[in-house]
């Protein structure tokens, strides 16, 4: 509800001074709670921004395992009730070799100050406007 794949799209390669492909769909970032009604806010432009230029120097594919979360998917899920991930400022990325420390090292050039959280099969990186680093 609400998100249009595309709708953000006027903002892509303004921020970064190049234009680049638009790489997460709107299947993947969509709230897993799998209800006909779910009220998951939009994916924030800017995070999304951040996040695609993140893929494109990365330059091999993100594998999302969560991003947007309606306040009851989140419940399920044990999220905290303050998470990013509620506001659409937030993703976790699967990590399936121990390309961790590279990825890791990698965000803040395009996230600034940002929370990183590591666990071992996946990183949560939100945009919460300040550092904060944490281990699940
Ligand atoms: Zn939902
Ligand atoms: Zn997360």
């Amino acid at each position: 509800m609400g998100w249009k794949p595309g709708a953000i799209g006027s903002s892509w390669g303004t921020s970064w001074g190049f234009s680049m492909p638009q790489y997460f769909q709107g299947w993947e970032l969509a709230c897993h709670c799998g209800r006909q009604i779910c009220s998951a806010a939009p994916m924030r432009a800017a995070f999304l921004d951040k996040l695609n230029a993140l893929r494109h120097e990365w330059g091999k594919p993100l594998i999302l395992t969560s991003a947007r979360r309606c306040t009851w998917w989140n419940k399920q899920v044990g999220g905290s009730p303050k998470s990013q991930h509620l506001l659409g400022n937030a993703v976790d990325i699967r990590l399936d070799e121990d390309g961790s420390t590279k990825l890791v090292e990698l965000i803040p050039k395009f996230f600034g100050p940002c929370g990183i959280g590591v666990a071992k099969n996946f990183i949560h990186v939100d945009d919460r406007g300040y550092e904060a680093r944490w281990t699940y």
